[in-house]
């Protein structure tokens, strides 16, 4: 239950998420930057849910992830895992062909259906994982600005009314702005309601909105708990530096420590360099927690 939107920058890309949840299920841990990796270490950043999974998250690899339910197929098996442990399982990966191998040797059975969308900006491409329970499908989609819907009532009905939104909101004269992107994530049309952008249906609505910037240098994210109609959210706000995989020389290895007070290595390797390397094993508190 959830609405994603993906706008393409010159040189990164903006991507928001409206995260529709049962208002029981607690609130959710505002983004932190976690160590990710086996053979190295990379920084990824995403807020936690209560049984510590996440629907968004980015490393610095400048690749992003948002998990959506999938409603359309039929449920065929009964929960056993959540999918909320596919992002920080999938979140090192530097290609989609990376998580592509991952996600076909995982054992996916138990996990309830989903989409995950996948972006890449070092290929330029966006990519769309799908999961029935039996089998995972993907798609590549073009590098331009899309959005994806789902809605336990009807993922079709809300695709379908919300896709009119968005149409209508592609002709505003600062389409793909951070604030146009706020201002269709806390959209009421054409009614305030469940197949509204931002949600509200009685024991379920929109309880956060997320977005990942990712710039050639720097990946953010911010999230504001709480409707996204609102005026008067907290802002939470973390980034990283943007790590590359190159052939070209990187400056010599420095060490210094970064504003989030992550220690960053400057170094250089041959063949796959590292230009900005986060290096930290616990979560890294808030940058910023600004009254709105
Ligand atoms: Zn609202």
């Amino acid at each position: 239950m959830c609405t994603v939107t993906f706008i393409p920058r010159r040189e990164g890309y903006s991507l928001a998420m409206n995260r529709d949840e049962r208002i029981a299920r607690g609130e959710a841990l505002p983004p932190a930057v976690f160590e990710h990796g086996k053979v190295s270490a990379i920084c990824a950043i995403y807020p936690r849910d209560i049984e510590g999974g996440t629907w968004i998250g980015g490393s610095a690899h400048g690749v992003s992830f948002a998990l959506l339910n999938w409603n359309g197929p039929g449920l065929m098996h009964r929960k056993t895992r959540s999918r909320g442990s596919l992002i920080p399982t999938l979140i090192s990966a530097d290609s989609s062909q990376d998580v592509h191998v991952t996600l076909s040797q995982m054992d996916l059975h138990g996990i309830l259906p989903f989409r995950l969308v996948g972006v890449f900006p070092t290929e330029g491409g966006v990519w769309e994982w799908r999961w029935d329970q039996t089998s995972i499908e993907c798609e590549t989609l073009p590098w331009s600005p899309r959005q994806w819907c789902s809605s336990s009532l009807s993922d079709n009905r809300a695709s379908l009314i919300r896709r009119t939104t968005f149409d209508q909101f592609m002709h505003e004269a600062d389409v793909g702005s951070v604030e146009w992107m706020r201002r269709l994530h806390a959209s009421h049309d054409p009614g305030h309601g469940p197949f509204s952008v931002c949600v509200h249906r009685g024991d379920v609505k929109t309880v956060s909105y997320t977005e990942m910037i990712c710039t050639p240098t720097q990946v953010r994210c911010k999230y504001f708990p709480g409707s996204p109609c609102r005026s008067d959210r907290l802002e939470h706000t973390v980034s990283t530096c943007r790590t590359f995989a190159s052939t070209v020389r990187s400056p010599r290895a420095s060490t210094e420590v970064n504003s989030l007070g992550a220690v960053v290595n400057h170094g250089e390797s041959d063949g796959k360099s590292t230009f900005c390397f986060c290096s930290r094993s616990r979560p890294i508190n808030n940058v910023s927690l600004v009254g709105r």
